[in-house]
């Protein structure tokens, strides 16, 4: 049985708080920017296909996002309870790097 590596971890990452979070660990993380909702700095991620099982509800359009599609999930990094999912196309017309 292989057992875990105990990685260090990086300072300001990992808050407990998360742990219940439904996020897939096979996201693709796109870097930190500002939350266009809450203007907190935000860990950017990208859902790739096929890795959620929920819908969620976009932020900019409000339209849902189906089971199963690509798209992005923003996590305030002081707030991850406010984590929003949006469409790959609506937060690339809002997000202004
Ligand atoms: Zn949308």
């Amino acid at each position: 049985m292989p057992r875990r590596k105990n990685k260090p971890l990086k300072s300001n990452k990992v808050r407990s708080k998360t742990s219940g979070s439904n996020i897939p660990n096979n996201t693709i993380t796109l870097g930190v920017g500002t939350d266009p909702v809450t203007n907190l700095e935000s860990q950017i991620s990208k859902i790739p296909a096929g890795r959620s099982n929920k819908e969620y509800q976009c932020p900019y359009c409000n339209q849902i996002i189906p089971k199963s599609a690509s798209h992005i999930v923003v996590v305030p990094n002081e707030m991850p309870d406010l984590r929003r999912h949006w469409h790959l196309a609506c937060f690339n017309r809002e997000y202004k790097p």
